[in-house]
């Protein structure tokens, strides 16, 4: 692919369970987009997540808080598109899809934690995704980086020093950011919900609100 022309900031997606959204993913986002002058970050609810468990919460439910949480904010957005796929939400797919919108030359950057990275070559066609897009990886409190093994290698392979080497082409390569950490998990969120304690000041209210209208969690 050839080079980005070096008035288009880069577009970055960033996929998860959203199970539910909390400041951990919301204030990283913004951070990212700030830090990098990214043009926009689309959080990107996944469907049916390949890895894990289906998520009780319907995707539906999780988009909807994820939309809310971002509404105000226009460098935040919600991107369904894994709503509207059958299947399993490969991230590959969602890429290529992006990859045709967005043209062979804009550069696109694909976030994850640095949790998610260590199992990243589970994933499929992984060896793929930098043909589509850079990867950022958020640096994420308790999770170290991989030593050894593929994604080790992966990473030492295609690592890139610089933030600004996102916009010098469209995909190929891994920045690793290290971010304020904010130790929140939907996990946790989840328990103290399930055991009637309040989750108030780790998500935005708005988000809280939904929940509890819609008696979720419980
Ligand atoms: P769960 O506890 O259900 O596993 P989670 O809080 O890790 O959920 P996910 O929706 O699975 O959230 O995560 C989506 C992406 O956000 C992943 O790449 C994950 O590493 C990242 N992420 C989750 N929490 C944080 C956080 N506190 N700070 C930075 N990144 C986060």
């Amino acid at each position: 692919m050839s080079g980005v022309s070096p008035s288009e900031a880069p577009l970055a997606v960033f996929g998860g369970t959203f199970n539910p959204v909390h400041y951990g993913h919301l204030r990283s986002a913004l951070e990212l987009v700030e830090k990098l002058d990214l043009a926009q970050l689309r959080l990107m609810p996944s469907a049916a997540p390949p890895h894990r468990e289906a998520p009780a919460c319907s995707a539906r439910h999780r988009a909807a808080m994820v939309a809310l949480a971002v509404a105000g904010e226009p460098r935040l957005v919600c991107d369904e598109r894994e709503l509207q796929r059958p299947g399993p939400s490969y991230t590959y797919d969602s890429l290529a899809e992006l990859r045709g919108e967005l043209g062979p030359r804009r550069s696109l950057c694909m976030v994850m934690g640095g949790d998610a990275v260590a199992g990243l070559d589970g994933w499929y066609r992984w060896r793929e995704l930098l043909e589509l897009a850079h990867v950022i990886v958020i640096a994420r409190p308790g999770w170290n980086l991989p030593r050894d093994g593929a994604v080790a290698r992966w990473l030492l392979r295609h690592r890139l020093d610089a933030a600004g080497d996102l916009r010098a082409a469209p995909a190929g390569g891994v920045l690793v950011e290290e971010l304020r950490p904010l130790d929140i998990s939907s996990t946790e969120i989840r328990r103290l919900l399930a055991t009637g304690r309040s989750a108030r000041y780790l998500m935005p209210q708005v988000v809280l609100d939904y929940i509890e209208d819609n008696a979720l969690y419980r």
